[in-house]
């Protein structure tokens, strides 16, 4: 990805191949004045570590000229070097108050974190793939102890300014979610709000008390307000960048809207629970990835219910859901 330069400030775009239909795991730094800026900081891989040195080298900089990181969301591929990086060159690293239970791995938020889903997915009626998944995250607790952030993490949050940048929230993908928008050159830095050739997914997430945060929701609302931003850059965690993002928008709002409404006819049709709504919209991906399967679901059976166009009805530890 080329350079981008405007009004003495200079992008350099680090760029990494990354799995699951993402294309490219993006990460950048920001030449300002005296200041060398990293937003976001890829996967815990060699390829992210030799993608840094490599636009570092060719554009003469040294790891040492970094004078700060800025994190967009917590998400592993966004935060990936912090640890390595913050070993070799200490920096101040900038993450929402969200980010914090998470990238310092609260054991006790973590837990927390586990049994919420252990709830979501019983009363959702996954049986089987539900506890596999939950024994997945059980595992997970210790087998990804490592990736705990080191460095001390200075909270920013939504109608704060720092350096050029006023910072927004747009929460919905991830609690956490942020943007960078430099309003003087119409640039946004905006991590996983939006990505040119897929739907970003609005991921069901309990809040600091273990209660369901309205991700679906949320994520509309952000799109919304990010629709409204005058910017015509927008430098975007994976894929491409994205030079229309109002258009792009739009069409994600509808394809939410249609998605919705297939969703309510299932329901009409008497598929009453969470994973059997799942199972027939997801055929192909229910097993492979269900996590993100669930997520999609619920947000959606919340958006709906929230409209007041689906009721539900508990019964032996089960949601089931009917049309209004
Ligand atoms: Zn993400």
């Amino acid at each position: 990805m080329r350079i981008f330069e405007r009004d003495g400030h200079t992008v350099y775009p680090i760029v990494v191949p990354a799995n699951y239909g993402l294309e490219t795991c993006n990460f950048y730094l920001l030449k300002h004045g005296e200041r060398l800026t990293l937003i976001d900081a890829g996967m815990p891989d060699k390829s992210s570590w030799q993608g840094l040195m490599e636009v570092l080298e060719k554009n003469n900089f040294h790891l040492h000229d970094i004078t700060e990181i800025l994190l967009t969301h917590h998400h592993i591929d966004h935060v990936g070097l912090v640890n390595q990086i913050t070993e070799k060159h200490s920096v101040p690293v900038y993450a929402h108050p969200l980010s914090i239970p998470r990238l310092k791995r609260d054991n006790e938020f973590l837990k927390m974190r586990v049994d919420f889903f252990e709830q979501l997915y019983r009363e959702m009626d996954c049986g089987d793939q539900g506890e596999k998944q939950v024994q997945y995250l059980k595992a997970s607790l210790e087998k990804n102890d490592n990736q705990k952030l080191a460095a001390d993490i200075t909270p920013i949050q939504g109608g704060m300014r720092l350096f050029d940048f006023s910072i927004i929230e747009v929460p919905g993908h991830a609690p956490d979610q942020i943007a960078f928008v430099d309003e003087a050159r119409k640039w946004c830095f905006a991590g996983d709000q939006l990505i040119k050739h897929i739907s970003s997914n609005a991921i069901v997430e309990p809040d600091l008390e273990g209660n369901r945060i309205q991700s679906l929701i949320d994520y509309k609302k952000s799109l919304t307000a990010f629709r409204d931003l005058n910017v015509d850059l927008v430098f975007s965690g994976h894929g491409e960048l994205i030079d229309n993002s109002k258009q792009l928008i739009e069409a994600r709002l509808e394809k939410m809207v249609i998605k919705s409404q297939k969703i309510k006819k299932l329901i009409k049709d008497g598929i009453s629970t969470g994973n059997a709504v799942a199972q027939h919209l997801y055929e192909r991906h229910y097993e492979k990835q269900f996590p993100l399967v669930m997520s999609e679901i619920t947000g959606h059976l919340d958006a709906l219910e929230a409209e007041g166009q689906i009721g539900k009805r508990f019964k032996s530890g089960v949601w089931f859901y009917y049309a209004v």
